[in-house]
This record gives structure tokens, C-alpha cells and sequence, in this order.
């Protein structure tokens, strides 16, 4: 059997290429005579696969040179307590609660200090981003924190809060890359890469240089330190290296791609042609306020938990894998992150109109 059409939320679709190119160098990277995985982090082939990975990401995010970019572990949820951990001077900290990730982090932040929901769309099952251009922002707030694409609910904030001055903190895991963002807008960056860039295991974030002090919350340990890692290049121990070395050739990837002003473009023909089925067939439809709508993942139902099952398990036979909806919200999601080839939403789309034909309300 070959391929399949993965919609997976996380871990999900890597590019067919860099696969095969990690395929032919998996026993002898590069005449060492080793694979990446059995290298030592302190060689100078290492140090070049992280020198490289680090610039090509300042290259296509346009990173300003007062940013460090870190490459650590943990996952994204281990950014829910260092964020806390190294930011919160005045242990005040505003979030905006857009669902469960968000809803996570803030939970996290409550352990070390005063966190506020300053906002949430609970009150409609996170279905849509609230309005926020006038938030009450805290006086003595130590950063705003979002979570700018929602992976479960399928939403993304558009516009960025107003936090009124207010260090940003954001989330990207599930947009990381798909389009270029002004990265002078926030303090922190970050996600977990395994939605949209390489394999489970990596956390890259990106860090405005004057938020990386000593002055970390009293018992911080040294491993979640964001000045530990700054300092030592992300060498501090050994680093995820086979996935970093991953992440760096799907960057290589995207700038051969165009860039990030390329991404987008694709992403927004590929999202359309999900979106504008879904606003047209008599029996799926999208779940989220429209201009809300994520590019990278489509939540949809039937309306009919039955047809939805009856849905999932017949295209998981013709070939497109993972389209079942998060366990806490149910329906179906398709997430086509940059790796998602144009032809696997067509075929995706075709495959739902012959499903909506057989299966008339
Ligand atoms: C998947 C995801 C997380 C959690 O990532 P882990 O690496 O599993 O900790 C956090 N935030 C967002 C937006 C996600 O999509």
C-alpha cells in the first residue's frame, strides 16, 4: 500500500520529499558514516545541521536580531509553565481563553501567579475568536498570552489582540509557518512542531532578548530556564537532534517552496476549496464563525453523530486517514498543514460529495 491522505491534527503530514531525503541519508549522513541519530550534539556536522535549521528559520519568518530562537523539548505544554515561570515579574498575566490549549496554559499560569481570562468564547464551544480590541488588560499584566490557531475548534485570530502595550505571548503549534507574521508584534513565539513542521519531540521557541533574564520565579529549575538554553545555543544538554535535524530540512523545503508569502497563497486555495463545499452541500457544514476560520484545520459535521461514524470510517477505507474530530467536540476536522498536497483536499472534496449523494437527508 502507498501513501496515504493524512489529515492527522498532530503529529501529522510531512512533505513526501523530505522524507525520502531523510530516507537516503539515514545510514551515512554525509560521508560520516552515521546516521543523524548517532551522532554526537558537540560534532561539527551537528553544529552545522543546528546552525543551518536556526538560519533558515530567521530567513523565512524574517526574525529581527534582538529574537533568539530556541529548539528545546517538552512539547507545547511544557511552554504552558516556562512562560509563567520566566515571565511573570509582577506574577500577573492576562489570557484569552479560545479553547482547550488555551484553557490549559491559563490553568498552568494559575500555579505560579494571578492569571485572568481577560476573554473566552467558551459560551459558544470556542466556535468563534472574541473581540479583542478593548480587553481590560491588567495594569501590572506581565504579558498577554494567545493561542492564535485553535487545532481543535478550528479557529485563528485574524488580528492580533490590542494588549494595550502588554508583552504578546502566542501559541502557534498548529499555524507555525503557514504564512508570514510580523514577528516584532509579540515577545514570545512558540510551538510545539509537530503539527505543521517536523517530528513530535520538538518545541521551538522564539524569544524577544530582553524577556531572557535571571529573574525567574524563585525554584525555577536550570532545565526551564529560557536564559539556560539562550546562552548556550539550545546546547545546553543534548537537544532533540534527529528532529531538529527534520525541522531544518522542511525549511530547506519551504524556501525552495517560495516561502511563507508562497504558503499562504496555497493554503488559502486549499482551504477555499474545503470551505466554499462545505457552505454549498445540503449535508456538511462547518462548525466555525466564519471569518474566524483556520486555514490549517476544518473542523465539519453532519449534523447526524451516526452519519458522521458511518462518514469517518468510509473514507478512512478510500484512503483519507484521521478525519475524526477531536474526542472532546466530535463531527470530523481535516487539517491540511503545509504539507497537505492540493490533490489530497480535491480528492477529499470529491470523495464527500459521492458520500453526500449515497446519503441524502
Ligand atoms: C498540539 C497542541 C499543543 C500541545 O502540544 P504538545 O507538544 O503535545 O504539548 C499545544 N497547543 C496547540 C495549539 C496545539 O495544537
Amino acid at each position: 500500500m502507498g501513501r496515504v491522505y493524512n489529515f492527522s491534527a498532530g503529529p501529522a503530514v510531512l512533505p513526501e520529499e523530505v522524507l525520502r531525503e531523510a530516507a537516503a541519508e539515514m545510514l551515512d549522513y554525509q560521508g560520516t558514516g552515521m546516521s543523524v541519530m548517532e551522532m554526537s550534539h558537540r560534532s561539527k556536522a551537528y553544529q552545522e545541521i543546528l546552525d543551518t535549521a536556526q538560519k533558515d528559520l530567521r530567513e523565512l519568518m524574517d526574525i529581527p536580531d534582538n529574537y533568539k530562537v530556541l529548539f528545546l523539548q517538552g512539547g507545547a505544554s511544557q511552554q504552558f509553565a516556562m512562560i509563567p515561570m520566566n515571565l511573570m515579574k509582577n506574577k500577573t498575566a492576562d489570557y484569552i481563553i479560545t479553547g482547550q490549549w488555551a484553557k490549559k496554559a491559563y490553568q498552568e499560569a494559575c500555579i505560579y501567579g494571578k492569571a485572568n481570562a481577560v476573554a473566552s468564547s467558551t459560551d459558544e464551544t470556542f466556535s468563534y475568536i472574541p473581540d479583542c480590541s478593548d480587553l481590560p488588560i491588567s495594569e501590572d499584566a506581565d504579558y498577554v498570552y494567545i493561542c492564535e490557531n485553535n487545532t481543535i475548534y478550528g479557529t485563528k485570530f485574524k488580528t492580533l489582540p490590542n494588549t494595550k502595550g502588554k508583552t504578546l505571548v502566542a501559541d502557534v503549534s498548529s499555524c507555525f509557518l503557514s504564512e508570514p507574521v510580523d514577528v516584532t508584534k509579540y515577545g514570545v513565539i512558540y510551538g510545539g512542531v509537530q503539527k505543521n513542521i517536523g517530528p513530535a519531540g520538538v518545541v521551538i521557541v522564539i524569544i524577544r532578548e530582553d524577556l531572557i533574564t535571571e529573574d525567574t520565579l524563585p525554584g525555577t529549575p536550570t532545565m526551564l530556564k529560557y536564559k539556560t538554553h539562550a546562552d548556550a545555543g539550545s546546547l545546553y544538554n543534548t537537544p532533540p537532534a534527529y528532529g531538529i535535524y527534520i525541522c531544518g530540512k522542511v525549511f530547506q523545503w519551504l524556501k525552495r517552496q517560495g516561502g511563507l508569502a508562497a504558503m499562504k497563497e496555497r493554503n488559502e486555495e486549499k482551504a477555499k476549496i474545503l470551505y466554499d463545499f462545505l457552505d454549498e452541500s445540503q449535508l456538511f457544514r462547518g462548525t466555525v464563525r466564519k471569518e474566524d476560520r483556520s486555514l490549517m484545520n476544518v473542523p465539519f459535521v453532519t449534523g447526524d453523530e451516526e452519519l458522521d461514524a458511518k462518514f469517518v470510517k468510509e473514507a478512512k477505507e478510500a484512503g483519507f486517514e484521521n478525519l475524526k474530530g477531536h474526542r472532546s467536540v466530535g463531527g470530523m476536522r481535516a487539517s491540511i498543514y503545509n504539507a497537505m498536497p492540493k490533490e489530497g483536499v480535491v480528492k477529499l472534496v470529491e470523495f464527500m460529495k459521492e458520500f453526500e449523494a449515497k446519503n441524502q437527508k
